[in-house]
């Protein structure tokens, strides 16, 4: 693709989001179903469901701009943030822990789509796009507002069930022959 005009690198990185947001519908399922905290499961599904709205406004966005949403261009950060995602799923980890790694993972896809979404959206201001402004700035607060959610249910108690997972106590509740260290 060449690149020589901002619009060329708008819709550039129009694609690279695209696609970043459709591989993270397919991932999304998994994650959900391994997490165990009712709380954080139903966070991850809603963003799921806000997903595919996302999605929707990108091809909105593309169809005005006369570009196909069928192309090869993939994004191959969230490809790694993703593989790193589902790598700590294939763990043995104790519920708690999975969780806590789980929100980990989740705020790692945020924050890329916070700083790509943002990038597209000064593209778009300059370019005039005041349509696509408006749908990418419902979409970023999205994002952000999924990121705070993660903070929220870290900080107010998957972390903390997290750190009494590791304590001596829990540890000798689950095996009493457990060896002091
Ligand atoms: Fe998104
Ligand atoms: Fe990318
Ligand atoms: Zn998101």
């Amino acid at each position: 693709m060449e690149l020589n005009t901002l619009r060329d690198l708008y819709v550039h990185e129009l694609k690279d989001i695209y696609s970043a947001e459709k591989q993270i519908l397919k991932a999304l399922p998994k994650m959900i179903q391994k997490a165990s905290e009712e709380e954080l499961k139903n966070a991850l599904e809603d963003h799921r469901q806000v997903t595919e709205q996302q999605v929707g406004r990108l091809e909105e966005i593309f169809s005005k701009l006369d570009e196909s949403t069928t192309f090869r261009q993939k994004c191959k950060g969230m490809e790694g943030l993703l593989e790193e995602g589902s790598d700590l799923l294939e763990e043995d980890a104790p519920e708690q822990i999975l969780d806590a790694g789980i929100i980990g993972a989740a705020q790692r896809v945020e924050h890329y789509e916070i700083a790509a979404y943002g990038t597209v959206i000064a593209f778009a201001r300059l370019l005039g796009e005041d349509r696509a402004v408006r749908l990418l700035e419902e979409t970023l607060n999205e994002e952000k507002e999924a990121d705070e959610k993660l903070t929220e249910i870290a900080e107010s108690t998957i972390n903390l069930e997290a750190e009494s997972e590791g304590e001596p106590e829990a540890q000798s509740s689950r095996k009493r022959s457990g060896s002091r260290r």
